[in-house]
């Protein structure tokens, strides 16, 4: 006998306009699921943690996988964009440089051939390691379903582990992101057990710009994952760090802040005591480095 199970059997159905993907999650409901790159919901069937008779791929549909940039309107990217198509594209390397180092942190080369942008986000884990740079490039999500378009901010997107805010018969097309501020630099730097191909056990994304209109002259934004029911934002942290002259001192409260409202839990990672200490650490390390690089240029 199989140490588990394998796949249940279900129907597959190639999409090829979205009016197909209403009526189907119309008439047949909770007996479908949609599918993209299949990296997080095989293994769900496979575990039966998610059951499905159809499964609707989405992929195909028009712009699901195309990346479009414009100096003025900023980066629209099809929610079915794999990650090493974010990864290597060239306005995402040099305008949203966090995006597709993040990507590239994900599985392995092979997994993220198949893995996709919006999957990450709409799987909605905690650890989700696009997440993170989404939130402090205050990306959107665009959704459409039987009532029409509509665009949330990533923050609002996911709810809680493996919940998103879409509503019944909707579903992901894509996410925008405005230009960033002219010289905002950052990175994501992410903890697992092994340096490469582990989820995160904490990830930190931050993204710092020169603000004359704030007492420091700058602003930083904190994205995180891995140590609360939703990858969030660290609003104390940013905000001290606005208000006050940056200084290793301002810096390290700051990471102090991060930690204060984290709330990880236990898992075969880690403890969440170690897990809150990371995020003490990662994010200090990760603004000090962001600092000196705004100092620079
Ligand atoms: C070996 C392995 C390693 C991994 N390592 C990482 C890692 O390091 N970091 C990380 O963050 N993740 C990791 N993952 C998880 C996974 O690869 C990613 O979350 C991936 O981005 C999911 O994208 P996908 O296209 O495969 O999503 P899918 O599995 O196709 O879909 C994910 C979920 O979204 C729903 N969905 C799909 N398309 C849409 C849509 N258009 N609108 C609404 N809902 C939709 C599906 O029904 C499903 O519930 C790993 C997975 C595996 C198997």
């Amino acid at each position: 006998m199989l140490a588990r199970p394998g796949l249940p059997d279900f129907e597959y159905i190639r999409a090829e306009t979205p009016q197909d993907v209403f009526r189907l999650l119309g008439e047949k409901g909770d007996k479908i699921k949609l599918l993209m790159g299949g990296t997080d919901l095989f293994i769900q069937m496979r575990d039966r943690s998610e059951g499905a008779e159809i499964l609707l791929d989405v992929k195909y549909l028009p712009g699901m996988q195309e990346i479009n940039f414009n100096k003025k309107k900023g980066l629209t990217v099809g929610a079915a964009v794999t990650l090493n198509q974010l990864s290597i594209h060239p306005d995402v390397k040099t305008h949203y440089g966090i995006l597709s180092q993040s990507a590239d942190t994900v599985g392995n080369y092979q997994l993220r051939n198949r893995a996709t942008l919006g999957g990450n986000l709409c799987n909605a884990s905690p650890s989700a390691d696009l997440a993170p740079a989404a939130l402090v490039y205050e990306g959107t999500v665009c959704l459409t379903g039987p009532d029409g378009n509509r665009e949330l901010g990533v923050d609002e997107f996911m709810i809680g582990p493996g919940k998103t805010a879409l509503k019944a018969g909707e579903f992901l097309t894509g996410l925008h992101f405005s230009i960033p501020p002219p010289d905002a630099v950052g990175q994501y730097l992410k903890l697992g057990r092994s340096k490469k191909g582990d989820l995160a056990i904490v990830g930190v994304a931050v993204l710092g710009y020169s603000d004359s209109e704030v007492p420091s002259g700058f602003r930083f934004r904190i994205g995180l994952n891995s140590t609360a029911p939703t990858p969030y934002r660290v609003p104390q942290a940013e905000e001290l760090l606005a208000q006050n002259q940056i200084t290793e001192e301002i810096l390290n409260q700051a990471a102090d802040e991060a930690m204060k409202v984290s709330a990880p839990i236990e898992d075969v990672r880690a403890t969440a005591l170690y897990q809150k200490k990371m995020v003490r650490n990662l994010t200090f390390k990760s603004l000090k480095e962001v600092w000196d690089l705004l100092k620079k240029s």
